[in-house]
């Protein structure tokens, strides 16, 4: 699931969410004020996975 970064514009927090790519923009509110006025930020899930150089086990 990708990560998505979104900044509110009432308090002007920025946070990140786990969401599903269909959800990306949906129901979303702001965890300080829980205004729904929020826009998104570039999403942050990584692109090329392969410079994570980890266990180099693919799940
Ligand atoms: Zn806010």
């Amino acid at each position: 699931m990708p990560m998505y970064e979104y900044r509110c514009q009432g308090c002007g927090k920025s946070f990140e969410l786990l969401r599903r790519m269909q959800d990306s923009d949906r129901d979303l509110k702001c965890p300080e004020c829980q205004s729904d006025e929020v826009e998104r930020l570039l999403s942050t899930f990584a692109a090329g996975g392969c410079k994570s150089s980890g266990s180099g086990r693919f799940t």
